[in-house]
């Protein structure tokens, strides 16, 4: 039966098809262009928003360009240009053109990344993106490894394996009895841990009352002694430590060498956050900060940050493979899994998911293990140039220099009285002063008590000149605050 005109406009025939993507890429390259004129901070409000996309759920369907045109014109205003060279807030990367490109691929075959026989393509190109990583990320051949949305389930796929190991190790089968009246199980790790790995011990059953914050030193380094007498205080019984390569404010490095062989000595599994600082591995300059770190038990870090693959990606890795198994692989009579291939569903906590190996593949293919190497090295300097740079400004205060990417100031309350109070509020109105001038955009965090403005750079689009309109920006809002 031949589709009616309607019909085919709606669901799109093969010109409709190619117009309707035609148009597409012309919105996408227009805003790709625009990163660079437009507000890096969303410019409209929430009510605004909604009164451009919120309309009634519609009895009839409409035709897909007019969608696409009408989607663009109400989202614009609201989004941040995160994507582009002066987004600095939280910790986010870019978008690398053959990522983006290969992404877009991937929607297109729309294929479903569960099993090797759901896509053989997907499967193969995974399995070369694990081996890959390990090689650059200084992670052992043996280990086995996930492709997840992001470091906070690569927490929960990793911790998973962690758990399934030491309560084994202490004759407990979790995937059959569970967790309760299971030997109690402890997380250790420093009081700075990132609030991702709370979530993981909290949706995998642990609680956050076995989560123990010990002591670090005050730079945020776990100190061997505190890791010490924290292992001491479980007597033996089955325990997690978790380790930190790039503390989220500061961007410090745990010692590994040592903290990894106090834990093991009590029999304890190594886990450590490396969200964005995994990646100083790809680097001669920054390697050193990652020694005996491979020693670790699993390793969590993202695609999405450092990387610049679009979102959402990130990346599990384990060290005994046959834990990490039975913590995700599910068998059911009607999957066909293949005696050679790795079905990626044996590793990852999603039944059907989408191929984000894809833009991982591209991105690796693009920077090659150099171009890796090249955004960590100029992101790093970067942030040193903007840090200290906004450290020397009238009214501005540096609290502490990155290590790597990430660092921290603030903005003082002139008056002799101020209190922190008041230092914790001017620094919050500077930052919305700068956010405001459309030129950069950043966000606050709490280090040691201080309200600060942390400056985190992970695209690889920043630019010297980037980060002079971002100290300029910063000069202008910190006169605005009078
Ligand atoms: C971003 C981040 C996380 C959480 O990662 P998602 O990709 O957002 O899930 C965990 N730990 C650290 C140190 C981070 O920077």
């Amino acid at each position: 039966m031949k589709k009616t005109q309607d019909q085919a406009e709606v669901l799109t025939g093969d010109s409709g098809q190619r117009a309707l993507l035609e148009k597409t890429l012309e919105h996408a390259l227009t805003f790709l262009a625009s990163l660079d004129s437009r507000s890096v901070a969303a410019t409209a409000s929430r009510d605004e928003l909604l009164k451009r996309l919120d309309l009634p759920l519609a009895e009839k369907g409409e035709s897909p360009g007019k969608i696409i045109d009408e989607l663009v014109a109400g989202a614009d205003a609201g989004l941040n240009a995160s994507t582009g060279g002066r987004f600095f807030a939280w910790v986010i990367g870019g978008n690398l053109p053959a990522a983006l490109a290969a992404d877009w691929l991937n929607t297109a075959w729309d294929q479903n990344g569960a099993l090797h026989a759901t896509s053989p393509a997907l499967g193969v190109i995974e399995e070369i993106c694990g081996r890959w990583l390990k090689q650059l990320l200084d992670i052992p051949d043996h280990a086995s490894f996930a492709l997840v949305t992001g470091c906070q389930m690569s927490h929960a796929t990793c911790l998973a394996a962690a758990r399934n190991k030491v309560l084994a190790d202490h004759g407990w089968d979790v995937e059959s009895a569970g967790m309760a009246g299971a030997p109690q199980l402890q997380v250790l790790g420093s009081r700075s841990c990132h609030g991702s790995v709370e979530r993981a011990i909290r949706l995998l059953g642990i609680g956050r009352d076995n989560l123990v914050a010990l002591d670090a030193d005050a730079d945020g380094r776990l100190s061997a002694e505190a890791l010490e007498q924290g292992l001491a205080n479980t007597a033996g019984a089955p325990a997690i430590v978790v380790l930190q390569a790039g503390e989220i404010n500061t961007g410090i490095y745990d010692p590994f060498e040592a903290l990894i062989e106090i834990a093991h000595r009590h029999n304890a599994w190594v886990h450590v956050d490396g969200a964005f600082g995994l990646w100083a591995a790809a680097s001669e300059r920054y390697r050193h900060l990652m020694r005996g770190c491979e020693k670790a038990d699993s390793w969590s870090t993202d695609g999405h940050k450092w990387l610049n693959v679009p979102f959402d990606c990130g990346y599990a890795f384990v060290a005994h493979p046959e834990h990490h198994r039975r913590a995700m692989s599910h068998r059911a009579s009607y999957l066909v899994h293949d005696e050679k291939a790795r079905d990626p569903m044996d590793y990852n906590p999603e039944w059907s998911r989408r191929g984000r190996a894809v833009s991982t593949y591209a991105a690796l293919r693009e920077l090659g293990r150099s171009g890796v190497a090249r955004i960590v090295d100029n992101c790093c300097m970067h942030a040193h140039t903007l840090v200290t740079g906004i450290g020397k400004l009238d009214g501005a205060e540096l609290l502490r220099e990155p290590v790597i990417n990430q660092g921290l100031v603030r903005f003082p309350d002139p008056r002799p009285d101020a209190t922190e109070e008041d230092h914790a509020h001017r620094t919050d109105r500077v930052i919305a002063l700068i956010n405001a001038t459309g030129e950069a955009f950043f966000s606050g965090s709490t280090w040691q008590g201080k309200r600060c403005m942390r400056i985190s750079v992970c695209s690889w689009q920043t630019s010297e000149i980037d980060v002079r309109r971002s100290i300029a920006a910063t000069r202008s809002a910190i006169a605005t605050a009078g």
